[in-house]
């Protein structure tokens, strides 16, 4: 194989090709350093008067004057980066058409990687003796027990003793816990696959059986492990994990949303006795900085984390699992536009990792590659504990009748009365953040809009203040109208869930009701300590946005009322049908997760609507048939190729020329038979001021669409405020 044959190590003053992170469209050559360097090492190079961080890509191009070559300046202490990770950036780079230096920026996010190792401080078992026993004190003493010797970080200790951080600076202070300053970062605790874990049901005992033989094996392959939520598929997919631990291979679990790690990593503690490397924004930049060399170092068994962990430098990842793999989170809308779900696959493939996709509600595109063949598919049928999914009904708002102003129908209310009686919880499921979705004038009928964006504001009456959901922008909600200056006539319309736990509150003034929406939220442990309140019965009525949708577990819930099952159905995108089906019965698996039975009722207007009708029905294969049917007499994905052209330029004519120019000169994808669509108005069609216009490559599966593409996109001459986007795969269509 060519791969063994490469050159991996570089004597003093042979001549390297080094790719940067600087926006270059080549690698550069340097001389390698005193000592030599290998392949794939992280260095530190000259580049004009500065110094910027590359990777050792191969054997030097030369071709110019060799004596000009100047020396990389520094090999950092990290270990290179493994074969199976360079060919997975330059691959992700092809498909997604992104220069390889974004791909390296992706790869090196580790702040402060050249920077000389700074000191930190740790914490291992002493020799002293405490003055006074305490509970706390007995606890930290025995964690470093238990983990003979090794040392902690303070934060860590804490919170594996269970204990506040004065207990153990009390305790450093009489010896009996030891502080040392270590100018390295610290391995994570070690996990144990035999600590925890339950016994598993027949049903998940096989499926369990069938994963941790995948990951025995040591060579690729993709499970979708599907079940409904409370069916144990974390409970299964763990035992992966577990297997892949025995092994000493590495693991990543990647989540859709940061609020579901702190839950997540309690999880893992329960299972394997510590806690796993945890990596996303929410972290702070020692801890990223930590995770990201304990990666490279082999210090990191298992990393939770959301999408951008996918590029992290593991040594040996032998497991990836994707949970909610059809959560639309997973496609990265900024910079790279990638889909981390396919890229899992994609880079298990190169480190002969296993991968396992989790769903009660998969992908359209997971679900076909099941049914072709290219992926195993494991289903937990009977959901553990309970007996069965929740009933689902229709509520026919056309027959209810309700006053303006009011969504919540009297069917439903009395459901929730019944609730409340018996000591259970309801669910209100509103997908609406705010307090209502428009502000309108009475006087002359001004819809108040963002100034930047194609969208309205919406009123949030928590914060006292308007907001744009498009570009994040707030100012004070107006007295006048910004129109016609008419004072005192501006007025919500719709509902948001601030009015929507209005209304309850009047309905049920006697109920507790807690409203569930990310931005009412100031950080994610506000959110965990909201949640925790709420298991334990600390409400009767829950009212929530898509964020309950997502894996929490209320052990007390068993009403789930949609408020506006048909709110997803509207427009014309061709996943919305897909869409709208998972998130109502991804909402409605909240309800009876525990021994009671679980009720869900869904507000419509459009009861016989095929989409409405296939969620009540649960037929789920019929749903993806008929779904797939449509979809391949379409040619879209996943039965053809689409790629979304976004144009965006501050002058919307500019855009919309670019774009007309664009669609006139299609040669280069008349060539492979992809046909254009547009320009038209992108999804989003104005955001920050920018104006955007979309064109839609269509073609066959299988088609070299980036190439053509690449040559077709090439031919436009830019100006230097408009911007083009190439989005592959894109998530709307
Ligand atoms: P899912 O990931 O499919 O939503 P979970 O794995 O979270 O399901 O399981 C739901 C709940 O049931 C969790 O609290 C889990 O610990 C519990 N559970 C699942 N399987 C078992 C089992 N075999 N024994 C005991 N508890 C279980
Ligand atoms: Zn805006």
């Amino acid at each position: 194989m060519a791969a063994e044959q490469e050159q991996s190590y570089f004597e003093e003053g042979a001549l390297v090709a080094v790719l940067t992170t600087q926006p270059l469209d080549r690698t550069l050559d340097y001389r390698a350093p005193a000592g030599g360097c290998f392949l794939g090492a992280f260095v530190e190079v000259p580049l004009g008067p500065r110094k910027v961080i590359g990777v050792v890509w191969g054997a030097g191009q030369g071709g110019f004057d060799l004596k000009k070559a100047r020396a990389i300046s520094r090999v950092l202490d990290v270990p290179p980066m493994g074969r199976d990770m360079r060919d997975f950036l330059v691959k992700v780079a092809d498909y997604t058409i992104t220069p390889m230096p974004a791909m390296l920026r992706l790869a090196t996010r580790a702040p402060g990687l050249g920077d000389p190792p700074s000191m930190r401080k740790i914490y291992r078992l002493g020799e002293g003796v405490p003055d006074r026993e305490t509970d706390a004190r007995r606890r930290v003493v025995e964690t470093l027990r238990e983990y003979g010797g090794l040392a902690f970080t303070l934060g860590e200790l804490a919170e594996m003793a269970g204990v506040s951080t004065s207990v153990i600076k009390g305790l450093v202070k009489q010896g009996v816990v030891r502080e040392e300053a270590s100018p390295r970062d610290l391995p994570y605790p070690t996990l144990r696959p035999d600590f925890g874990g339950v016994d598993l049901s027949e049903d998940q005992a096989r499926a369990a059986d069938a994963l941790r033989q995948g990951v025995a094996s040591g060579r690729y392959g993709t499970t979708l492990l599907k079940g409904v939520t409370g069916s144990g598929k974390t409970e299964v997919y763990l035992e992966a994990v577990a297997e892949c631990l025995r092994k000493g291979r590495q693991a990543l679990v990647l989540l859709p949303e940061i609020a579901l790690t702190a839950e997540f990593l309690d999880r893992v503690e329960t299972r394997f006795g510590a806690r796993p490397a945890e990596w996303h924004s929410g972290v702070t930049l020692t801890e990223r900085r930590r995770c990201w060399r304990m990666v490279a170092e082999n210090g990191a068994q298992l990393v939770v984390g959301a999408r951008s962990a996918l590029y992290l430098p593991f040594r040996d990842l032998g497991l990836i699992v994707v949970d909610e793999e059809h959560d639309t989170s997973y496609k990265q809308e900024d910079g790279v536009l990638y889909s981390a779900r396919d890229m899992a696959v994609l880079r298990a493939t190169y480190c002969s990792a296993q991968v396992i996709l989790a769903s009660a509600t998969p992908s359209l595109e997971s679900w076909a590659n099941a049914q072709a063949g290219k992926y195993r598919r494991l289903d937990l049928a009977a959901r553990f504990g309970a007996s069965e999914l929740p009933e689902m009904r229709a509520i026919d708002m056309r027959a209810e009748k309700l006053p303006g102003a009011r969504w919540i129908s009297e069917a439903l209310k009395a459901q929730v009365r019944a609730r409340i009686e018996k000591g259970e919880q309801s669910l209100l499921f509103l997908n609406r953040r705010g307090y209502a979705p428009v502000t309108i004038c009475r006087a002359c009928g001004h819809q108040i809009a963002c100034d930047n964006c194609d969208a309205r504001m919406v009123e949030h009456r928590f914060l006292k203040r308007l907001m744009c959901h498009q570009c994040g922008e707030t100012k004070p909600v107006p007295e006048a109208c910004p129109k016609c200056e008419v004072e005192g006539r501006l007025a919500p319309v719709g509902p948001g869930v601030e009015r929507l736990a209005e209304e309850t509150a009047e309905a049920f003034p006697e109920a507790r009701v807690a409203v569930l929406s990310s931005d009412l939220f100031a950080s994610a442990r506000a959110l965990k300590a909201q949640i925790g309140l709420i298991a334990e019965g600390g409400a009767d009525i829950i009212i929530g946005t898509q964020l309950v949708a997502k894996g929490h577990n209320f052990p007390l819930l068993t009403l789930v009322g949609v408020i506006d099952a048909d709110l997803g159905l509207q427009g014309s995108d061709l996943r919305a049908a897909e869409r709208t089906f998972q998130l109502m019965r991804q909402v409605a698996g909240r309800a009876g997760r525990s021994e009671r039975k679980g009720l869900a009722l869904l507000q419509t207007y459009q009861p016989e609507h095929p989409v409405i009708r296939a969620i009540l029905s649960g037929d789920e294969e019929g749903f993806w048939q008929a779904e797939a049917r449509e979809r391949e007499a379409a040619g879209v994905p996943p039965y053809g190729r689409l790629a979304g052209i976004v144009i965006s330029s501050p002058d919307v004519q500019t855009a919309f020329d670019l774009g007309n120019q664009l669609a006139r000169q299609d040669a280069p994808l008349r060539q492979v038979q992809a046909q254009v669509f547009g320009p038209a108005p992108a999804p989003i069609a104005r955001i920050r001021g920018r104006h955007r216009v979309r064109l839609l490559v269509k073609a066959a599966k299988g088609v070299p669409i980036q190439k053509a593409l690449t040559a077709w996109v090439g031919q436009l001459r830019v100006p230097a405020n408009t911007r083009i986007s190439i989005d592959i795969d894109p998530q709307s269509f």
